[in-house]
């Protein structure tokens, strides 16, 4: 195994510069449009695919041909910085290509991750669906059916799935669903729905805190048929591993939560991006603004208030590049993945609310950018796992024990 290294290679200071650009250069000067109009920014993402920055290849070559795991996290917070809502509409479609990376066959990754990006002429996206509107930390909660029909060898899906990024307006949706209701949380499976389904609509569009440019939505199921090639790791497979837990034979759990792990570090990148862009334009803002005839940096409250975000944020990346490392390595020990996470959203709440501060009435208005960035950074603490959930997976971690 590889030593940790946080220093970047030429070819990831590449890209840091490639992304930041971007996102100086067209997300910065699109943010504030977007955030007002709460829709979902198209031609932000077609700009995106033009230059290859949305698009499987770049998540492959991201992902895969980088030994270290910090390219992601690298470029994750860049765009990020740029802005939240575009980052999450830009980065969406990447949950629904995680989906099938992780169960699919290698020859349904090559099928669908691809039609959830198309291309610059014809950009698609994707969307993953777990959440339900009574189940979002409660995984063992989810009603979403998935009933197998062996006259047409087809998947009948019912049920209602809350809070999707993309959900009804991408072109595939991957949907977790419930075969074996009795076995909880190991009777799910994973299932592609092509594009053009009939039985799948969008419900209610969220009216939301922050990310407003990213759309999220309710996705309706009603009697969705899909083939049988569409369920994810196959028919066999599948019957195998159900088999497999009615013997009460252990399953691959450890695989699984590997798989959360290592991707939680990227989550916390988004959220130091956040925080880093309210940060730097606090720090500016100190050293123009005047009050009493000085500078307000030069108040010993307002530079220490600075001098506590730059080592939060320096600390948290530390803390997420390891975390990516180790990820890549498949060497977590105390669940460093869910660490990353759980203090990166703490820190981006925290360090955009003190931005405020520096900024007095200015910063609470809406003609300032860290208004909105205080807005986008709250999610951070709540998808992709909440707090109390990571806290969760961490004391179990520690302490061995099953800490409800
Ligand atoms: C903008 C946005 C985008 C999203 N995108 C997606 C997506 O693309 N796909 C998808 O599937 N989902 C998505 N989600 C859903 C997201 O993952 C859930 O909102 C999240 O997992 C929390 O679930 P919940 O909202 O049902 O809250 P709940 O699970 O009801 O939690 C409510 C509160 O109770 C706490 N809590 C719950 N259980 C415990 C416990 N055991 N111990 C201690 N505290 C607990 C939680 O931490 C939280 O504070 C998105 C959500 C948002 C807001």
């Amino acid at each position: 195994m590889a030593d940790f290294n946080p220093s970047l290679n030429e070819d990831q200071l590449t890209i840091q510069k490639w992304v930041h650009d971007f996102a100086e250069d067209v997300m910065r000067p699109n943010a504030e449009e977007w955030d007002e109009r709460e829709e979902f920014p198209w031609p932000v993402v077609q700009e995106a695919a033009q230059i290859g920055l949305y698009g499987w290849e770049f998540l492959a070559n991201a992902m895969f041909n980088d030994p270290t795991g910090l390219t992601m996290p690298v470029a994750i917070e860049e765009m990020f910085w740029g802005d939240a809502g575009l980052g999450m509409a830009i980065m969406g479609s990447g949950l629904a290509a995680a989906g099938i990376a992780s169960s699919g066959t290698q020859d349904q990754v090559m099928e669908w991750v691809p039609q959830c990006y198309g291309d610059a002429k014809d950009v698609q996206l994707g969307a993953f669906a777990a959440s339900e509107p009574d189940a979002g930390s409660d995984v063992g909660g989810y009603r979403t059916s998935a009933k197998y029909d062996e006259a047409t060898d087809e998947w009948i899906l019912n049920g209602t799935k809350a809070w999707i990024t993309n959900g009804g307006i991408a072109d595939i949706h991957v949907v977790v669903a419930v075969v074996a209701p009795e076995l909880k949380t190991k009777g799910h499976a994973s299932f592609i729905v092509p594009p053009g389904t009939k039985g799948l609509s969008m419900g209610q569009k969220y009216k939301k805190h922050g990310i407003r440019a990213s759309h999220t939505a309710e996705v309706v199921l009603d009697d969705v048929r899909v083939p049988g090639r569409c369920l994810l790791g196959g028919k066999e497979k599948l019957d195998e591993r159900l088999a497999r837990v009615r013997r009460g034979e252990r399953g691959n759990s450890q695989a699984a939560m590997q798989t959360f792990e290592a991707t939680r570090p990227t989550v916390g990148a988004q959220a130091i991006g956040v925080a880093r862009a309210a940060y730097e334009y606090s720090l500016d803002y100190a050293k123009e603004r005047e009050a009493f005839g000085r500078k307000i940096i030069m108040n010993q409250s307002i530079a220490f208030m600075l001098a506590d975000m730059a080592t939060e944020i320096e600390a948290t990346r530390l803390l997420i590049w390891r975390a990516a490392w180790l990820g890549k390595q498949k060497a977590f020990v105390n669940a460093e993945g869910s660490m990353a996470k759980l203090k990166a959203g703490r820190v981006a709440t925290h360090v955009t609310e003190r931005a405020i501060q520096i900024l007095g009435g200015y910063g609470y208005t809406r003609e300032c950018p860290v208004e909105r960035w205080h807005r986008d950074a709250k999610i951070h603490d709540i998808f992709e796992g909440t707090e109390q959930i990571q806290q969760l997976v961490i004391s179990r971690a520690i302490s061995g024990l099953r800490i409800e």
